[in-house]
């Protein structure tokens, strides 16, 4: 069955002005932007606006009498940036003021948000234009008034093919100087995406993502694991955060000091999800594997829920922008998505079902205290997941691991396999994502 998927994804693009009046124009563009996004935040936080609704209220009308020279949509986009600082502010004080005393004399409150040096200027749909004049793109932004700012955008072949047939949304621009401007464009795109009877199980964990691939093809199955160190890079500029919020004593330091490690943070966080997201998708692409993972919403579920433990898997891996990525890498490259129940898929025996905290011996060993079923605890998730995709049952034959189909009625028994990972990737071999522990389950 073929559905059609429309996916987004941001792409950076360096742009040069092509002349000394686009240049200025856009200077004057990002301070007037500033300030109305200044403008705008006084009123909200004067008047505690919450809704977007109220805002618009409330600084439309004063921002257009005071720059009617802008296009309409930076107006509006002005407040809404300004709307979002002020909704995050308040979000932080609810968490504070949520604080048990003690705390809150230790640490204090979040202070309001001020626009200083403002780099971004929000670019609506409406706004920009961009198009192919003699062999060169040239985005061209609507300033209002008649004033077009035009602008030469560098550009390398993959985006050549990552435009092609795709439209363009709300984008951003990004000064960084004079001489370095980059247009931030968001691109959507509908895509083909198949069903596969090959399949890629992943179980999400905290150090790694451990993998069942099960290939009908070749009529066998790869059990193996990606490390990562997203944990570690967390805890670290965790620790930062707490020592900064310490001895930091001055407000506004304090402030930029952790927006600048926060930033650090997100960014090489960001790299290992796409690392590891590519290099599962990848995989996948070569074998021809739809994607089989837990459901987001028993996530979401448990938050509610408030579970302590939970927290705690949230905090130290972003389970949510994980999922994010990788439904966006393999949608991207016509693979489906299957969602599977991953209620205690830790601690429930893959051949009999039965569920027991105590089968999980240790990190390393499962061991089933009804049927005596032994395995790597790592992948016990994995093979759980297979079996709630429904795709077929964990089963044991004459001392041996198969996987049988229910479709196909094929069956896939277990090897330990050579050390060599399903997929050539060199360039993940260095540090920090590494496959490791490879097993796989072939047709005996
Ligand atoms: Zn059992």
């Amino acid at each position: 069955m073929i559905t059609i998927k429309i996916i987004e994804k941001t792409i950076k693009l360096k742009i040069i002005p092509l002349t000394r009046t686009d240049k200025n124009q856009l200077l004057s563009l990002l301070n007037d932007y500033t300030s109305m996004i200044r403008e705008s935040l006084g009123i909200i936080i004067k008047n505690d606006v919450r809704s977007r609704k109220k805002a618009h209220e409330l600084c439309y009308k004063v921002l257009r009498e005071r720059y009617p020279h802008l296009h309409n949509k930076f107006v509006q986009e002005a407040y809404k940036r300004a709307l979002a600082m002020y909704r995050s502010y308040r979000k932080l004080l609810n968490k504070w003021k949520r604080l048990p005393e003690k705390k809150k004399r230790k640490i204090s409150p979040p202070s309001l948000p001020t626009v200083e040096d403002n780099k971004v200027i929000e670019l609506h749909a409406d706004t920009y234009r961009l198009e192919r004049r003699h062999d060169f793109l040239v985005l061209t932004v609507s300033k209002g008034n008649s004033v077009y700012l035009r602008f030469l955008v560098m550009e390398y072949s993959y985006v050549r093919r990552e435009l092609e047939g795709a439209k363009l949304g709300n984008s951003k621009m990004l000064v960084e100087g004079d001489d370095e401007v980059y247009l931030l464009l968001t691109i959507r795109k509908n895509v083909e995406v198949n069903e596969h009877r090959n399949k890629l199980v992943i179980d999400i964990n905290e150090d790694s993502i451990d993998c069942l691939l099960v290939d009908y093809d070749r009529n066998e199955a790869v059990l193996f694991s990606i490390g990562h160190d997203i944990r570690k890079i967390r805890t670290n500029y965790r620790r930062i955060r707490k020592s900064i919020q310490k001895k930091v004593k001055n407000l506004s330091i304090r402030d930029k000091l952790l927006a600048k490690y926060g930033y650090r943070e997100r960014k090489c966080v960001e790299d290992r999800l796409k690392k590891i997201t590519t290099l599962l998708a990848e995989i996948a692409r070569k074998y021809n594997a739809d994607l089989v993972r837990e459901n987001l919403k028993d996530l979401r579920l448990n938050v509610r829920k408030k579970s302590k433990q939970l927290n705690y898997r949230l905090s130290t891996f972003p389970y949510r922008k994980f999922i994010e990525y990788i439904d966006y890498k393999f949608y991207e490259r016509g693979l489906s998505v299957v969602e599977a129940d991953a209620k205690k898929t830790s601690i429930t025996c893959p051949i009999c079902g039965y569920v027991d905290k105590r089968n999980r011996v240790d990190k390393e060993t499962f061991s089933c205290r009804r049927c005596n079923f032994i395995f790597n605890a790592q992948y016990v998730a994995c093979l759980n997941l297979f079996s709630h995709s429904d795709d077929g049952i964990v089963a044991i034959r004459s001392g041996r691991l198969f996987l049988v189909t229910r479709k196909t009625a094929s069956v896939v028994a277990v090897n330990v396999a050579p050390d060599e990972p399903p997929i050539e990737m060199r360039w993940l071999r260095e540090k920090p994502v590494q496959v490791s522990k490879i097993l796989i389950i072939t047709k005996r």
